[in-house]
């Protein structure tokens, strides 16, 4: 076949706009371009021929693997039978309507329904303008205020970036708006009062959204919203305690919990969902990534029994409920989405990732764990995180310009492996796939040793 890879250079230099890039060294030529071409299993391949570990599933989302036939199949066989067909008023498909059933078999046993967008971020929109609604129906339309916490990632959309916490989906867009407001992030290495044990970190968390519940007025706060465990924000577990303490203050104030499942939903904790891992008792979850393992795009909105019977009234009310996508529970997605289902209950993925996940962690661990730059190793099933700090004792934080985190994820790569440095800190994260094997976890831990000689000598 004719060598493009020149022209392809050029084309992406001076077309493609790509996402989360530095664009002016992108189009510069200051920053490598990586043609990705196949993959199998936890292996990807580029186009130079070079195959890597991928020990972040892509965007920790493909989650059965890369290269799998049966979801392939399903999605060619869905094209040739009908690659379209909107479900508004009442439409579906064999695929959307199985695997609506299949969600909700596999959710927390309080949920009932799922609304279907395409990405995460589509679908923290919708929860958004859900919980909005769900009190214009119960006559509380100043109950509006949605409660994340700093750290948290919820999308880049407007309001879902408002969401976010991280100041780099904030900068110079004019976000975030109102009515979004940031809480404590629950980050017990980070905490300030380093004399606090856990329970007492969990504490000082639940007691900083009381006082902002209280501060703003209950009767303006509609609803909190928190990844099971942070993800983007630095792959952190909740603190001992965190979730029973804040959903005390939630109850107490007639406050909505959304558990934003993007990335914990279907396995990656060692359990289906991240709220049954944690003991939440979410209103609505939100869900994609792990959906279809990337296959095909697609995210829904799972939403519980007791919230859909208000929503419900809303409709008698008011007639159709005004919120649609084209391209919800589109079928080729959806039929990927069952096939991926299926294939993880196959290959009991959710038992690996609890499994291989525990000791992938333990053997990180006691690889890096007394380096004299880790601060700390962390993580829960299969995602994992190693923070370097420039003086373990004192807790002392690299600058952000030496870029530590960046430079030991690019050390890594070029030892073939992929790890992720996490924004707004030097940490390396890790989330492969929910089928990695214990022999490739040892592969991951040995590379990333030898990135830290790289990086900080021996
Ligand atoms: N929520 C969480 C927890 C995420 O990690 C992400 C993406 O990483 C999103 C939402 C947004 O999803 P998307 O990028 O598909 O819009």
């Amino acid at each position: 076949m004719l060598d493009r890879s020149n022209e392809l250079t050029a084309w992406d230099r001076d077309h493609f706009f790509h996402p989360s890039t530095h664009m002016g060294m992108h189009a510069r030529g200051e920053t490598p371009t990586r043609v990705m071409v196949g993959g199998e299993g936890v292996w990807i391949t580029d186009k130079s021929g070079k195959k890597s570990l991928d020990a972040f599933a892509g965007l920790y989302c493909v989650n059965v693997g890369y290269g799998r036939t049966e979801i392939a199949e399903a999605i060619a066989k869905q094209a040739h039978e009908l690659a379209y067909y909107h479900a508004y008023v009442g439409h579906g498909t064999d695929a959307s309507i199985t695997l609506s059933k299949m969600i909700i078999d596999r959710a927390p046993a309080h949920m009932s329904r799922v609304y279907f967008g395409l990405s995460g971020s589509d679908a923290n929109e919708t929860n958004i303008k859900l919980i909005w609604y769900y009190n214009n129906v119960l006559g509380r339309p100043e109950k509006k205020k949605i409660i994340s916490r700093w750290r948290g990632y919820h999308g880049s959309g407007v309001m879902t970036g408002s969401l976010t916490g991280l100041d780099v989906f904030h900068n110079a867009f004019d976000l975030p708006r109102a009515p979004i407001l940031h809480t404590e992030a629950p980050y017990y290495f980070r905490r300030e009062d380093r004399s606090m044990t856990e329970e007492q970190f969990s504490q000082h968390c639940a007691d900083k959204l009381e006082e902002m519940i209280l501060a703003e007025g209950p009767e303006t706060v509609a609803a909190f919203i928190g990844e099971p465990i942070l993800g983007t924000g630095g792959l952190v577990p909740p603190p001992a305690g965190y979730w029973a303490k804040i959903q005390a203050v939630l109850k107490k104030y007639d406050v909505l919990l959304v558990a934003d499942e993007v990335v914990t939903g279907f396995g990656r904790l060692g359990t289906m969902f991240g709220s049954d891992h944690y003991g939440m008792k979410p209103d609505l979850i939100t869900i994609a990534k792990g959906l279809t393992s990337a296959y095909a795009p697609l995210s829904g909105t799972i939403v519980a029994e007791e919230m859909w019977n208000v929503l419900v009234q809303g409709s008698d009310k008011l007639g159709a409920i005004g919120h649609g996508w084209t391209y919800s529970s589109h079928p080729i997605c959806a039929a990927a989405g069952v096939a991926n289902l299926e294939l993880i209950d196959k290959l009991d993925l959710v038992t690996n990732a609890g499994e291989t996940g525990a000791y992938f962690r333990q053997k990180l661990a006691d690889a890096v764990g007394s380096h004299r730059h880790v601060g700390e190793v962390r993580g829960d099933g299969l995602m994992a995180a190693v923070e370097f700090v420039a003086d373990r004792d004192d807790r002392v934080f690299f600058d952000a310009s030496e870029k530590i985190g960046p430079q030991i994820a690019a050390a890594l790569l070029e030892r073939g492996v992929i790890g992720r440095a996490m924004p707004q800190g030097d940490i390396l994260g890790f989330a492969p796939p929910l089928c990695i094997t214990r022999e490739e976890a040892d592969i991951v831990v040995e590379k990333t040793v030898k990135a830290l000689d790289d990086v900080f000598g021996r």
